[in-house]
C-alpha cells in the first residue's frame, strides 16, 4: 500500500496544468498568470516630481545664510506639463506626479520654502536630483513585470493596470464533477426517512473547491446499482476531473471501482496507508484525474485537503501546491498504528510564532463536530506508534490562517 507521501506524489506526477484562458484583469485576483508579461514601456514614463514644491536648477540654490530667492515662473499641476525651460534664477511651482520641466534638475518640497509676491525663498541645501522620480527607475521598457506562475495579488493587479493590461492570460479554473454514492442518501433540503441521511459530502466538497477557485459541478447521488453509477459517472467523466465519495471500501454495494473500470478509467492506486482515509483511490480517464474518496464525511474532507487539493492547485498552475506545515508542540500524547500516517484534528494556538496543538475532540471519524472545532490537521508520521506529550508535530492549518 502506498504511504501518504507516495500517494500524494503519485497523484501530482499524473497532473499537468490545464489550458490558458484570457480574462478581465478586474476578475483576475487570485488566479495564476500563464505567460511572462513584459512592460510595454518604461515606468515612470517621464521624470516627475515626488513632492508638492518647486522645480529648480540646483546650481541656483547654493547654500547661503539668507536662503535663495527665485522668481516663480510657471505652475505645473498633476496632469499638467510645462514646455518652457526653467531659466536661471527662476522656479516653477509643481505638484506631485507632474513632469519635471526642462532646465530643472531638483525639486524643493513646499515645506522647505516660503512664498511671497511671486518669489520663493529656499532655506536648505538642494542637491542635484532631489525628490525627482526618474524615467524608468521603477520598470525598464521590456522588463518582465509578472513572470508566468505568479499568483495575482492586489499589487500585481495594480501593476498590470498601470501598463494597460486589461485582459490577462491565466490558467483555466477546472470544472470538477462531484458525485456522491449511496442508497441511504437524500439531497440537502429533503427530510430523511428512516435509515436515510442527508448527503453532506457534495456540499462540503463544493465549498472546498470554491475556496481554491475551482468550479464545482454537482452530479447528485448515484444509487447503489450499476446503471445509476454508469449514468452519473459517464456524465462526470466529461468534466476536467471527477471526485466521487463513498462506495470504495469492501462493502458488497461498493461499486465505484468496478464501474470506473467498466468505463475505461485506469486505476493508479486504490488504497493509501493513512487514517482516516485508507480507501482513497486515484485513477485516470485519459489525462483526466478521478479521485474516489471514502464516504465518511470526515474522511472525505481530510482526503480532499491532503490528497486532492494539491493536485487541483497544480491543474490551476499554482507554483506551490503542497501547503507548508507549521511545527507545533502536541500537548497530549497520541497513539497510532505503526506504519500508517495519522491525521489528527487539532486546535492550534500561536503565541508569537510558537505553535501548540491540542486535540479538537473525539478523533473517531464519525464525529463531524471535531472537524468543526479543528483549525489544523496534525500529520503524525507513519513510523512511530506513539507521540509523547510535548513532542513537535507537523500541522497543516485549515480554515482561518490568521491565527
Ligand atoms: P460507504 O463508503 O459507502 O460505506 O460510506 C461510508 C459512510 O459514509 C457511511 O456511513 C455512509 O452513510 C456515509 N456517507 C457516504 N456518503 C455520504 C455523503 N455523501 N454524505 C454523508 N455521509 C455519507
Ligand atoms: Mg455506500
Amino acid at each position: 500500500m502506498l504511504s501518504f507521501e507516495q500517494a500524494r506524489q503519485t497523484i501530482l506526477d499524473h497532473i499537468a496544468p490545464l489550458g490558458i484562458e484570457r480574462i478581465s484583469l478586474l476578475e483576475a485576483g487570485g488566479r495564476v498568470i500563464a505567460k511572462d508579461l513584459l512592460a510595454p514601456w518604461g515606468m515612470p514614463v517621464w521624470d516627475n516630481s515626488a513632492m508638492d514644491g518647486f522645480a529648480v536648477r540646483h546650481a541656483d540654490c547654493a547654500i547661503n545664510a539668507d536662503g535663495t530667492t527665485l522668481r516663480i515662473e510657471g505652475y505645473i499641476p498633476a496632469g499638467g506639463c510645462m514646455e518652457a525651460a526653467v531659466a536661471p534664477g527662476t522656479a516653477a511651482k509643481i505638484m506631485t506626479g507632474a513632469p519635471i520641466p526642462p532646465g530643472a534638475d531638483a525639486i524643493v518640497p513646499v515645506e522647505e520654502t516660503s512664498e511671497q509676491n511671486g518669489y520663493v525663498t529656499i532655506n536648505g541645501a538642494v542637491k542635484l536630483g532631489d525628490h525627482i522620480r526618474f524615467q524608468c527607475e521603477d520598470v525598464k521598457n521590456g522588463e518582465c513585470i509578472i513572470p508566468a506562475g505568479t499568483v495575482l495579488r492586489p499589487a500585481e493587479i495594480g501593476m498590470l493596470a498601470s501598463f494597460n493590461y486589461l485582459i490577462v492570460p491565466v490558467y483555466r479554473r477546472p470544472r470538477i464533477a462531484i458525485l456522491s454514492t449511496g442508497d441511504e442518501l437524500v439531497e440537502p433540503g429533503i427530510q430523511p426517512a428512516a435509515g436515510q441521511i442527508v448527503n453532506c459530502n457534495s456540499f462540503a466538497v463544493a465549498a472546498a473547491l470554491r475556496e481554491i477557485g475551482a468550479q464545482p459541478l454537482l452530479l447528485g447521488i448515484a444509487r447503489d446499482n450499476l446503471a445509476s453509477h454508469v449514468e452519473k459517472m459517464t456524465e462526470g467523466l466529461k468534466a476536467d476531473a471527477l471526485i466521487t465519495s463513498a462506495g470504495v471500501s469492501a462493502g458488497d454495494r461498493d461499486l465505484v471501482r468496478e464501474v470506473l473500470e467498466q468505463l475505461g478509467v485506469k486505476p493508479v492506486f486504490w488504497k493509501v496507508d493513512i487514517k482516516p482515509g485508507k480507501p482513497t483511490a486515484f485513477a485516470r480517464n485519459g489525462d483526466k484525474p478521478v479521485f474516489s474518496l471514502p464516504g465518511n464525511p470526515v474522511s472525505t474532507m481530510i482526503t480532499f485537503e491532503e490528497l486532492v487539493k494539491p493536485a487541483l492547485l497544480k491543474m490551476m498552475g499554482f507554483p506551490r501546491v503542497i501547503k507548508p506545515t507549521v511545527k507545533a508542540t502536541l500537548l497530549e500524547e497520541a497513539k497510532k498504528r505503526a506504519g500508517r500516517t495519522r491525521f489528527l484534528r487539532v486546535i492550534v494556538t500561536n503565541d508569537n510564532g510558537t505553535y501548540t496543538a491540542t486535540s479538537a475532540g473525539d478523533q473517531n471519524t464519525g464525529i463531524l463536530k471535531t472537524m468543526i472545532h479543528a483549525n489544523g490537521l496534525a500529520i503524525l508520521p507513519a513510523e512511530p506508534d506513539f507521540i509523547a506529550a510535548g513532542e513537535q508535530v507537523d500541522v497543516h492549518l485549515i480554515g482561518d490562517q490568521n491565527i
